[in-house]
């Protein structure tokens, strides 16, 4: 079996604690042994990699992935006229892009094409297509949205009938093309129309049913949800992962915090905070109204996200990442919001996006730390992620990417001695330049 024994390497096992210094064993796909301080491994015959004192984390997980969404750093994907054919290459290649990233592994927040994600996930699997570990999600199935001129807009679920069969039916025929996940819109979301979050779209019957067929099929259930009344209504069905989970009064929290065991939220924070500062487009949206909304949300989630977080609720980054403003590939921003707006250290951001990360991927005890017996998925970090949570943001920092025991970035030396800290300032330096 390939051995490889990674030396003088500052260790973030992903638990939480402090960095130590060691060595790490991989052999084949896993982590074989971890040695710490003065320690050593006897490892005979193994490839040496000597990591010249960077750190070694876990790989970055990301908990609300739409490689459909199609625009990735240096690829940015305008219109909505592409093909099925285009689709399926263009989600493909973002796949790459994450894993170029350090992303690898990818909770899939809704697909194009579900055949095209399950597809793209066993292919990555079998190792013919570079990118992360993907568990790959259905469509996100909407309900009463309705037209209303060019637009889209909703009606909430008193205005029509419920549709127990057709929820029931669309979790059978997705769970047989062999999602992971199965997504319902459970809400409305403003930024698609207005004034529309608080609306709920389904009637807890139709929920209730899709349980159901989710528990026959072992498929798990995602909700996009920003009401109180809907966070609670996916909550009491059994829903596993909550996106965005924007208004949860006390009621909600609490039944948040009963199930903290087996509900992941990710609140979606970097879509958010794009709108706001980097697309110059948004503030002429509804005369400004738009603009004001997101700013609204976005102090409202760095008032309630640290609160989840006392709780001990799991929260994940991961912030809707695709559209031409936060490109594929961008999604470390997160982790740098979880700091300076959810009140994270960098610890516990970077613990959220690789341990929490393994057990939203349903892989606990395998993926997720550096640990014996666990997959080889490794970063090695130009500098202290711990001191700089930014240093994820450029792929110039990552000297060395590792999925399954295999390099997707074979290690290269640390460009230069430097200050631990001025990741920022490096990346401003490097775009003032360009
Ligand atoms: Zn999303």
């Amino acid at each position: 079996m390939a051995a490889t024994l990674i030396t003088n390497v500052a260790i973030f096992d992903g638990t939480g604690a402090a960095p130590f210094p060691g060595e790490v064993l991989v052999e084949g796909n896993r982590v074989a042994a971890v040695a710490k301080g003065g320690e050593r491994i006897a490892a005979d015959g193994a490839t040496v990699v000597d990591g010249g004192g960077a750190t070694l984390t876990p790989g970055l997980i990301e908990a609300h992935a739409h490689l459909g969404f199609g625009s990735s750093v240096g690829r940015v994907l305008r219109g909505r006229g592409q093909t099925p054919e285009q689709m399926l290459l263009i989600t493909a290649h973002t796949a790459k892009v994450m894993l170029d990233y350090g992303f690898t592994g990818a909770y899939s927040a809704g697909s194009h094409s579900a055949p095209a994600e399950t597809a793209l996930r066993d292919d990555i699997d079998a190792g013919w297509l570079p990118g992360p570990r993907l568990r790959a999600c259905s469509f996100e199935r909407e309900a009463s949205a309705i037209a209303e001129g060019s637009r889209r807009t909703y009606t909430g679920f008193e205005h029509r009938p419920p549709d127990v069969e057709g929820v029931r039916a669309f979790v059978k025929e997705m769970a047989e093309i062999g999602v992971d996940s199965v997504k319902f819109v459970v809400t409305g979301d403003n930024s698609i129309a207005p004034n529309t979050s608080h609306l709920v779209l389904y009637h807890d019957v139709e929920l209730r049913a899709a349980e159901r067929a989710a528990d026959e099929t072992g498929v798990w259930l995602n909700a996009h949800a920003h009401s109180a009344d809907a966070i609670k209504m996916v909550l009491r069905n059994n829903f596993r992962v909550i996106y965005h989970c924007t208004r949860p009064d006390d009621e909600a929290i609490d039944m948040l915090e009963a199930r903290k065991g087996d509900v992941f939220v990710a609140p979606t924070v970097g879509l958010n905070w794009t709108n706001i500062y980097d697309d110059p487009n948004y503030a002429k949206r509804d005369d400004g109204a738009a603009l004001r909304e997101q700013i609204e949300k976005l102090e409202h989630l760095s008032e309630l996200m640290p609160k989840l977080h006392r709780r001990g609720i799991r929260l994940l980054p991961g912030g809707d990442y695709g559209f031409p403003t936060n490109p594929i590939g961008k999604n470390a921003h997160d982790l740098e919001l979880f700091v300076t707006l959810f009140g994270f250290t960098p610890a516990e951001a970077l613990t959220a996006a690789t341990k929490l990360g393994g057990e939203i991927m349903g892989m606990a005890g395998e993926l997720g730390l550096i640990k014996p017996g666990y997959l080889a998925d490794l970063l090695l970090v130009d500098g202290d992620p711990l001191r700089d949570i930014t240093l994820f943001q450029d792929p110039d920092n990552l000297l060395m990417i590792m999925k399954d025991g295999k390099y997707h970035q074979p290690p290269r030396p640390r460009p230069r001695p430097r200050d631990p800290l001025n990741g920022v300032a490096q990346r401003r330096l490097k775009e003032h330049a360009e």
